[in-house]
């Protein structure tokens, strides 16, 4: 386990020199090329059995791929529910590997209520001791969590829905309550926090407390998230 937090230390060193040098808000006015990650969709047999699917079957729907030209990822490994020893959880949302400085579209029209413009990311000290106490503890503390995440935008759509938007390396010159539109640039992919496996932009759909696709079976997530974007 030394030895597998040496080796994350190191990624997350390089993870933040990156930062050091890359983008701020200018870059992200660039024209983009957002990178495309070639996936297969296949659309899943089983039926949404996502409690909230009932109960708020419009707002669980119609959201928008928030990378522009990339399809949502179907593998395991990037959506809700995978494993993530390295902090003793579950992830939380969904990974879509870009390169940094590709921008980052609002999934759907809302209001802004979180936006990290001033945001410090952690020291390498500060990151050993909260992934030495995580593995201590067995979990991972919500602070520690939203650490990881690194700087973020937040979008309340109404009705319990939010969506998140991690690991930026820049946010849009916006505040929060500022009402944005489905498919306005709200930031930029970046190396914030703690993205392992490289810049990608962690999205999350939350449904009140919870995490959309919380606990639900392969195939079943597969189609709830598949539903989400139709
Ligand atoms: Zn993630």
């Amino acid at each position: 386990m030394r030895l597998l937090v040496a080796i994350l230390g190191v990624a997350a060193f390089v993870g933040i020199a990156t930062l050091a040098s890359a983008t701020r808000w200018g870059s992200i006015a660039l024209p983009g090329s957002p990178t495309p990650t070639p996936r297969v969709w296949e659309w899943p047999p089983a039926a949404p059995t996502e409690p909230p699917m009932h109960a708020h079957p419009r707002l669980l729907s119609g959201f928008i791929v928030p990378i522009g030209g990339i399809d949502v990822p179907s593998e395991e490994q990037y959506l809700p529910n995978s494993p993530r020893e390295y902090r003793a959880g579950y992830h939380e949302g969904i990974d879509m590997p870009a390169k940094a400085g590709t921008p980052v579209l609002a999934a759907k029209t809302g209001t802004i209520t979180r936006i990290d413009s001033a945001f410090v990311d952690w020291t390498i000290d500060e990151e050993q001791a909260a992934f030495d106490e995580v593995q201590a503890l067995g979990f991972t503390p919500a602070a520690t969590l939203d650490r990881i995440r690194g700087r973020q935008v937040w979008i309340d759509h109404g009705g319990g829905i939010v969506t998140r938007y991690a690991h930026l390396s820049a946010v849009a010159p916006l505040r929060v309550g500022d009402v944005v539109a489905q498919g306005q640039v709200i930031a930029a992919v970046g190396n914030s926090g703690y993205p392992e496996g490289g810049p990608h932009l962690h999205f999350e759909i939350r449904v009140g407390e919870d995490f959309y696709g919380d606990g639900l079976p392969f195939p079943e997530l597969r189609y709830a998230i598949s539903a989400a974007f139709r």
